[in-house]
């Protein structure tokens, strides 16, 4: 890692990946990532990505995404969205992903709560894995980018505008100013600050803290989606996801006498209100996902990593019911972004879930999350590099501030649990 880049980018999901491909390979690109590059929650997406299925869809796509988002969406981005998913994922295709294809070699497409009609691409129930690494790799053969893993945004560095980050290198211990003409947060979400969610830990919504500290505006940051069905389990760490595709394809969700108690295409606020409501009453911990009404090899072909794990846990999903729970995993809220990317503060854009362009309102409608991600860092890495001028790099960094990491991620947590409590208690006051 040097001192100095043209563009930084925080983040190796498919929002950082897609920006860093979308950038001239004239400019100097940074992008870090905390962990490992595939450790991220874009490589654990099962169910797929939304597309366009013609025009004669564009109304339905659109009516679909604002109900599931209780019309608190903004039309702009979800027009955006839309118009612009077959173009990127086209251009997913010709980077090499494999998306499942009909007999006849057409894109094959699935169909997921919210939705009312098939529209979804996917692969096998591993689509995220199968595109971020995909763009990965992509990614590692441009000669401009550098992708520096184990490090750790602490915090950006500002005056008035955003002119890099401060950075720690995790392998070598050491602090560093690194700065950069444009920043590109692309962080994910907040599921680590949550006791149970499906997310990874190490998204802790960093870049939404961040965002705070400096006044740079956010919002809906109390828009937190539970998953309906993840699977129950007794042991600790990250909530397993069953895919909502599983119920697409006709899975029911049946309570303590196995019998039906909802219909399971709602949206997922709906579902989880009503699993919770069933859970209460019959006074368990989880419900029943009873995946015996898919055909043995639709449940084969399609949902090999769930029947795999479920296996893990004892569970035969061709003989028996499994348990399921609602979860932690999704952020709708974020760091306030326009339809390209930019933020309140200068030179600073933000993408992908970390942000909140207004495409998923008050709930966000399955598969919509990849497509958002890969659409707004697409046209956030477009918008740098037609604005593009160079920043002025004067700027002095006190590092002795940084010492102690983690007291400065424990204010951090702090910091978005109590704007998340105000959020809800002003909500609460409106309602
Ligand atoms: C189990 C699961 C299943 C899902 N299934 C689907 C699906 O089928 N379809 C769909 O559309 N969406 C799905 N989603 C949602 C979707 O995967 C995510 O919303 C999307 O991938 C987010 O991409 P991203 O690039 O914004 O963030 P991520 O992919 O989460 O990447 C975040 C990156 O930011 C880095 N980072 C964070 N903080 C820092 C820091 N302080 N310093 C340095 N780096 C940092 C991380 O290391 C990581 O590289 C699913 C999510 C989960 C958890």
């Amino acid at each position: 890692m040097n001192r100095n880049y043209d563009v930084i980018i925080v983040g190796t999901g498919v929002a950082g990946l897609f920006a860093a491909l979308h950038l001239p390979r004239t400019k100097k690109v940074l992008v870090i990532c905390k962990d490992k590059p595939d450790i991220s929650d874009s490589y654990l997406a099962q169910g797929g990505i939304c597309r366009l299925q013609g025009e004669s869809d564009f109304e339905s796509f659109y009516d679909d995404t604002m109900r599931a988002g209780h019309g608190e969406n903004n039309p702009a981005s979800v027009e955006r969205m839309i118009r612009q998913s077959e173009e990127v994922t086209d251009e997913l295709i010709s980077y090499g992903v494999d998306f499942a294809r009909n007999k006849d070699g057409s894109l094959a497409v699935t169909r997921e709560g919210g939705h009312s009609r098939n529209r979804i691409l996917y692969h096998e129930d591993c689509t995220g894995k199968e595109i971020t690494a995909c763009l990965l790799e992509r990614v590692k053969e441009l000669k401009n980018v550098e992708i520096a893993e184990q490090t750790v945004m602490l915090d950006i560095i500002a005056d008035k505008e955003c002119l890099g980050i401060v950075a720690l290198d995790k392998k070598s211990k050491k602090t560093e100013s690194v700065f950069a003409d444009y920043t590109v947060l692309a962080c994910g979400g907040i599921g680590g600050i949550f006791e149970k969610s499906t997310n990874f830990p190490i998204l802790t919504g960093d870049g939404v803290a961040i965002a705070l500290k400096h006044g740079v505006a956010v919002d809906s940051i109390n828009y937190i989606q539970i998953h309906p069905t993840t699977l129950y389990s007794e042991k600790g760490g990250r909530s397993f996801l069953i895919s909502e595709s599983v119920r697409g394809e006709g899975a029911h969700l049946l309570d303590k006498n196995f019998k039906r108690f909802c219909d399971e295409l709602q949206p997922r606020d709906k579902v989880t209100a009503e699993i919770r409501k069933q859970m209460q009453k019959d006074g368990t911990k989880h419900v029943w996902l009873d995946m015996r009404p898919i055909p043995k090899d639709e449940i084969k072909t399609h949902f090999p990593a769930i029947v795999k794990r479920c296996a893990e846990e004892g569970y035969d999903v061709f003989k028996e019911c499994i348990p399921v729970v609602p979860a932690q995993h999704y952020f709708m809220g974020g760091i306030r972004s326009d339809t390209d990317g930019k933020t309140t503060m200068p030179r600073l854009y933000a993408v992908g879930e970390t942000c909140c362009n207004g495409v998923h309102g008050a709930n966000r409608l399955a598969s919509n999350s990849l497509l958002e991600s890969l659409v707004f860092a697409k046209r956030a890495a477009l918008n740098i590099s037609e604005e593009y001028t160079a920043a002025n790099r004067t700027v002095k960094v006190n590092l002795q501030g940084f010492a102690d990491t983690d007291k400065i991620f424990t204010e951090y947590k702090l910091m978005l649990q109590n704007a998340i409590k105000e959020a809800d208690d002003e909500r609460l006051k409106r309602n």
